[in-house]
């Protein structure tokens, strides 16, 4: 359970608001390394409703990518959306506008989203992790774990009817698999009770075009399952 008080620094820290402690609770507090407003978002997250989880990831000092980071990527969306997409971490210019897939493979993953019905609006768009790894590396995997709670909070207040996992990252971590997505994708899995599909990332689509026939019927698969999970 997060101490309400540095629940409530984490907020202030992540609103960009200073901190004033009268001098003897400074020192005290530099005294005493446990009781340091990071504690707050060292805690895990599946206590915290949405916007302490917003206001948590915003602060968030868990692993290395917040040295680096311009801005963390919370994800984007409908908070009740039946469809969850989830991709593998922010790039270059997520990094900078704070949202996910704003870039090329963005703009693919909107019409692939249109081309089933939905929008950015209407479902909630997130990755594996929610800070950008140096020159678009691999997330290591102190990264992943260090920000999987994060992702599960936020499955587990959406309750999504379906996930379509994007890409190989995004399909490994959440399914705990080594397998490659061309045997990952085309068939239902399950996480925890919520039916998944697997397809190719955006950004691979549009390296290799000929597999968005496959796509599209991963799509269709996803619309299926989901239609079936709302009746
Ligand atoms: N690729 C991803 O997996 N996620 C993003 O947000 C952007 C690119």
């Amino acid at each position: 359970m997060v101490h309400p008080e540095h629940q409530r620094r984490a907020y202030l820290q992540a609103m960009g608001i200073d901190i004033w402690l009268p001098r003897d609770a400074a020192e005290q507090e530099s005294e005493s390394p446990n009781q340091h407003p990071a504690e707050a978002v060292h805690a895990p997250a599946d206590e915290l409703d949405w916007s302490e989880l917003r206001a948590c990831v915003a602060a968030c000092v868990r692993c290395e990518l917040s040295q680096s980071r311009t801005n963390t990527v919370f994800g984007v969306g409908n908070p009740d959306a039946d469809w969850m997409i989830i991709g593998e971490a922010p790039g270059a210019e997520e990094d900078r506008r704070g949202e996910p897939f704003v870039g090329r493979a963005g703009k693919l993953l909107d019409q692939m989203l249109f081309a089933i019905g939905h929008s950015r609006d209407s479902v909630f768009i997130a990755n594996i992790l929610k800070c950008r790894p140096p020159d678009n590396r691999d997330p290591k995997p102190d990264e992943t774990a260090a920000c999987r709670d994060y992702l599960e909070r936020q499955i587990a207040l959406i309750k999504p009817k379906i996930i379509l996992a994007v890409g190989r990252i995004a399909a490994q971590t959440l399914l705990a698999s080594d397998e490659p997505v061309g045997r990952m994708r085309g068939r239902q899995h399950d996480l925890d009770g919520i039916p998944l599909v697997v397809t190719y990332h955006p950004a691979y689509l549009l390296r290799s075009p000929s597999q968005k026939r496959k796509s599209w019927s991963d799509l269709c698969l996803a619309t299926r399952l989901a239609a079936e999970a709302i009746t």
